[in-house]
């Protein structure tokens, strides 16, 4: 995707500070790697070029602005692909299975994780010759007796709301009006979503919402450079929040903590991963097979981890001129044959499949959205979601791309073919409707601020 990097007028972010980091991003990439380097970045000087290529973007003080290449994803599905093509390779992934203590031998070494499934209430143990504690945030609490903390949580949201109420074209890489913190105005399909704000958080892990704080800061700034753009509360869709695990580092800004991954060993023999960014994820699973195979030898010693031993291509992938052939004579319009594509890469042929079956699966759920019953369908049968808010939230950007206004129709229509599939009864869905509307409800904080 083009990312524009600007510089105006007084900024510290000169055209020489752009030219140099946009010819450093391209070439500190490995250009022969596929997918890297899509296209080397250029620059255009002044505003005249802007008035094509951002229409919306404020002119003034312009002095000209980098377009480079970088990549967009959405986490979850990534995370999800990951996950089907470790189990493609021979993992068991579970679900709702929680780990609440450990078994030791008489040496205070790890030998079994004692967990419990959340759905069930079950209790059971788990044998492995290693436990890797790969839990983000709530790294710390599956350390025991460890003398320090390990992370520091930093909070950041996103707002969303519809492309066409924004105008950007492409990407927008900016500095934030009040403290030149990096920002983004990324397009998303046929939204923009704005963020990311970078807070020190200490609330609960599990519950973590977006404030009137942290959309106001981003409206304030992002009002500046598209001011012809309807960013207030009534245009925004939705918002999301999240919590960074970044690696503790006392007496450094949020912002200037780094986002490098560490790897270490506790005394009874818990080896834990954490920090890093999802973009590395392929590097934090080589560097943890690696540590394991230099710190624990006799565990594994089959394990043989060589250099990139993580760039081998993924198996459940499949191109783009696959999928084309895969779907060529189906009737899907090309807007949601893409989406599919996109969300979903070989998962998305089976979508395509069902429709033969059920065509009235393919109706759009919101009439110029690609979104289709279908893909609940496809998600409900192999993507393990036992609840309503799994599937909207969890395995879709539902939750903060539609308006709450919109989201009792889409919660119903889902929890429907859920009841099919699982047998709920009709208290039951009711349950999960009003579960995951409360839950959009304290997503959904710019309902309540008072209009101005
Ligand atoms: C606002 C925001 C913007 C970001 N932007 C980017 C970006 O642009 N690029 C980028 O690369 N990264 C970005 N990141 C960082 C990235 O999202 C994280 O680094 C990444 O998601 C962390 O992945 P993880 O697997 O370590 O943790 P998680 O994805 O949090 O996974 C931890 C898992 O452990 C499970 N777990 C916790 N406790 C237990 C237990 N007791 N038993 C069993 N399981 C347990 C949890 O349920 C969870 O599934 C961003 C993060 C935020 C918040």
């Amino acid at each position: 995707m083009p990312f524009s990097i600007l510089s105006y007028a007084g900024d510290s972010q000169t055209p020489f500070i752009i030219k140099i980091g946009t010819f450093l991003y391209d070439h500190l990439s490995n250009s022969r790697q596929k997918f890297k380097n899509f296209k080397k970045h250029k620059w255009y000087k002044g505003p005249e070029p802007w008035n094509e290529l951002e229409p919306e973007v404020l002119k003034e003080g312009l002095r000209g602005g980098a377009i480079y290449y970088d990549n967009n994803i959405d986490d979850a599905r990534l995370t999800l692909e990951i996950i089907k093509e470790a189990v493609a390779r021979g993992a068991v992934a579970l679900n709702y299975i929680k780990v609440l203590d450990y078994v030791r031998d008489q040496a205070g070494k790890l030998t079994a994780a004692k967990v419990e499934d959340v759905i069930t209430g079950d209790d059971f143990e788990i044998r492995a010759k290693v436990i890797v504690n790969a839990t983000g945030i709530w790294t710390d609490e599956l350390l025991r007796n460890f003398p320090r903390k390990v992370i520091r949580p930093t909070k950041g949201v996103h707002i969303a709301f519809h492309q066409k109420d924004i105008g950007n074209k492409a990407a927008l890489a900016l500095n934030h009006t009040r403290d030149h913190r990096f920002y983004f105005v990324i397009p998303r399909g046929k939204f923009t979503i704005v963020g990311t704000t970078d807070t020190d958080y200490e609330g609960s892990l599990d519950e973590v919402y977006c404030t009137k704080e942290d959309v106001d800061y981003l409206l304030e700034s992002t009002r500046h450079y598209l001011p012809n753009a309807k960013l207030d509360y009534d245009h925004i869709l939705g918002t999301y929040a999240g919590i960074r695990p970044l690696v503790m580092e006392e007496g450094k800004a949020e912002s200037k903590v780094s986002r490098n991954h560490s790897i270490f060993e506790a005394p009874d023999g818990l080896v834990s991963v954490c920090g890093g960014k999802l973009s590395i994820w392929r590097k934090m699973a080589e560097d943890t097979l690696r540590f394991i195979q230099i710190h624990k030898p006799n565990v594994f010693s089959k394990l043989k981890v060589k250099r990139n031993h993580s760039k081998q291509p993924i198996w459940i992938g499949l191109e783009h001129g696959a999928w084309d052939i895969g779907i060529r004579g189906k009737k899907i319009p090309p807007d949601i044959a893409e989406h599919l594509y996109e969300q979903y890469g070989k998962g998305g042929i089976e979508i395509v499949k069902s429709l033969e079956q059920e065509p009235s699966l393919g109706e759009r759920i919101f009439p110029d959205l690609p979104w289709i019953p279908a893909e609940f369908q496809y998600i409900i049968e192999h993507e393990m979601v036992p609840h309503l808010i799994d599937l909207l939230a969890r395995r879709m950007e539902i939750v903060w791309l539609v308006h709450p206004r919109d989201q009792a129709k889409v919660a119903e229509l889902a929890a429907k073919i859920m009841l099919q599939h699982y047998r709920w009864d009709n208290t039951r869905m009711q349950k999960e409707i009003v579960e995951y509307l409360e839950y959009v409800q304290r997503n959904s904080v710019f309902l309540k601020f008072e209009k101005r």
